[in-house]
């Protein structure tokens, strides 16, 4: 195999650092290309010496001074804001492009290493959430194949590994149901940000604990596999399992389900993502049978986590509405953070700006940042 040059947008983030981990055990067939980070430079630096990548972006350009100094007596090219991000992904020595980063900031660099022709290892799912329909037109149209990193997705490409000719009659995602499953209404309107989260199965970044938590998490992956796997909506179910082993299961046209299943560790899919169709031998831990004597599945209750009835109908409205939910949801769960409002707060406030923002059937790219400055603005008024 020959080595995979690898770009990792978000390098410094829960998906970068470990994906770091995976290419670090895995020197052979795999080198870095390009690290980007926003805001954490101390750490960018950490890895670009370790690492030794062609270039790096600092997204924030008042920090470009310092990762400069350090980095360029080590021939690494360093850059910085948001043009340049999108600039590297024509870098000629870049075979894929892992887009680890978190919200609707993911778009832009996404789109242009898809027109680049990059292979995608697709971390960022609010990218396929907002514009789903012109991401995956523009990778079809460059023969640009999009690599789920999203354990859930992941189960379901792997599932459908020697099966793409066959239809897909359905789908199930699996969730842990969080920190506050079976939990009622009164409960959740007393939570506080610190059990929030506190996730029972996964590490991961503060705003896809959170997301997790409320079932949003849960929500944006529905429309990510419906633009990944070209789903209809009604062929998408959720269903809540608390131990995290089966990650997500394919149904059949002829009733046979086919799941997949592994400890909760995203360097599983990570490396499933950046070395396809190879499954490369690892020292992750294994799964023992006599640690779970039990897999159980129970129905998500939408009448309290209403945001997963949010996403679904942001879904069915199509158009610019995914776009609206997304990024009032990443305002909310900002807010929610800072302690500005309640957990049982957050759906109200999205589905009132799911009302107040003007939707737009058959958006164009610019319509989609427009989209995502107004529905932002509309959702810091309702706070
Ligand atoms: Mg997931």
């Amino acid at each position: 195999m020959s080595k995979k040059r690898i770009a990792i947008l978000g390098s410094t983030g829960s998906v970068g650092t470990q994906a770091l981990q995976v290419i670090s055990n895995n020197r052979g067939i795999a080198e870095v290309e390009l690290l980007t980070a926003q805001t954490n430079a101390d750490l960018l630096i950490k890895q670009a010496l370790e690492f030794l990548p062609n270039a790096v972006v600092i997204g924030d350009e008042n920090l470009y001074k310092g990762v400069n100094e350090v980095l360029t007596p080590h021939h690494i090219k360093v850059f910085a804001g948001e043009a340049a991000l999108s600039q590297v992904m024509e870098m000629e020595t870049i075979d894929i492009v892992l887009t680890a980063v978190v919200g609707f900031s993911g778009l832009r660099p996404t789109l242009k290493a898809i027109e680049a022709g990059k292979q995608i290892a697709l971390s960022n799912k609010e990218t396929l959430v907002v514009a789903g329909e012109l991401i995956t037109s523009s990778a079809k149209e460059r023969g640009v194949n999009i690599y789920p990193v999203d354990s859930e997705h992941s189960a379901i490409f792997q599932c459908l590994a020697g099966e793409f000719h066959n239809r897909i009659e359905k789908i199930y995602l699996t969730a842990s149901g969080g920190p506050f499953r079976n939990k009622n209404i009164d409960y959740l309107s007393k939570v506080t940000k610190k059990e929030a989260l506190r996730h029972p199965n996964w590490s991961m970044g503060n705003k896809v604990t959170i997301d997790s938590a409320t079932l949003m998490n849960k929500g944006l992956e529905v429309i990510e596999a419906k633009w990944l796997f070209g789903l209809r909506q009604e062929q998408i179910d959720v269903i809540v399992h608390p131990q995290s082993i089966i990650h997500s299961i394919v149904q059949f046209e002829d009733g046979s389900m086919k799941a997949q299943m592994g400890l909760p560790d995203m360097k599983l899919p990570i490396q499933y993502a950046l070395f396809y169709p190879n499954r490369i031998k690892s020292e992750f831990p294994r799964f023992n049978f006599s640690d779970y004597t039990e897999l159980t599945f129970e129905t998500a209750d939408i009448s309290v986590f209403r945001n997963l009835g949010l996403a679904y109908e942001a879904m069915r409205k199509g158009g610019n509405m995914p776009c609206i939910l997304n990024a009032s949801n990443e305002i909310v769960v900002d807010a929610f953070l800072k302690d500005r409002i309640s957990f049982i707060r957050m759906p109200d406030i999205i589905e009132k700006c799911m009302e107040l923002c003007s939707y737009i059937k058959h958006p164009a790219i610019d319509d989609y940042y427009e989209t995502d400055l107004e529905a932002r603005r509309i959702t810091n008024t309702l706070i």
